[in-house]
């Protein structure tokens, strides 16, 4: 497939994106600060998010940056991230499980097109337990979790 032509998102630079936002550089600058993250919180897996940023050196728009692609996730719903459609508090990722449902059904053509009966998207989404992002399976770096906690 053909590389695009964009402009880095975090430094500006032009370069050929295979679909990452990042120029390599701060792609291997990103997956540094990840591993560096990551290494703290199995060390200290009782660390706040300021801990962390204390410790780590990495921002803090960085790790809500790995909780939106769910490299991390939250123990628990925190204010800290909400879901960018109603701004409930979520654990990781970008939307609460309600809005994942709902936009999936926005997504169908189902609703614009000729019924055909039964809606899959709708049957699909009542079938599906709300707490299944929990027990996702894990097939990336480590799915790793940190706590979050007020005060
Ligand atoms: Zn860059
Ligand atoms: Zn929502």
């Amino acid at each position: 497939m053909a590389a695009d032509i964009r402009q880095c998102k975090a430094c500006g630079k032009l370069f050929h994106s295979l679909g990452n936002p990042l120029c390599g550089e701060c792609n291997d600058e990103m997956d540094r600060r990840f591993v560096k993250v990551r290494d703290f919180i199995y060390a200290h897996p009782e660390a706040g998010i300021p801990e962390v940023v204390e410790k780590t050196g990495v921002p803090e728009k960085n790790i809500l940056a790995f909780l939106r692609e769910e490299r991390l996730v939250l123990e628990k719903a925190s204010g800290l991230l909400g879901c960018e459609r109603c701004a409930k508090p979520i654990t990781g990722g970008r939307f609460c499980d309600e809005c994942k449902n709902q936009l999936l059904k926005a997504f169908t053509p189902a609703a614009n097109v000729v019924r055909k009966g039964a809606e899959p998207a709708e049957s699909e989404a009542k079938k599906t337990p709300p707490q299944k992002q929990s027990s996702r399976k894990d097939d990336r770096q480590g799915m790793i979790y940190s706590r979050y906690r007020k005060g």
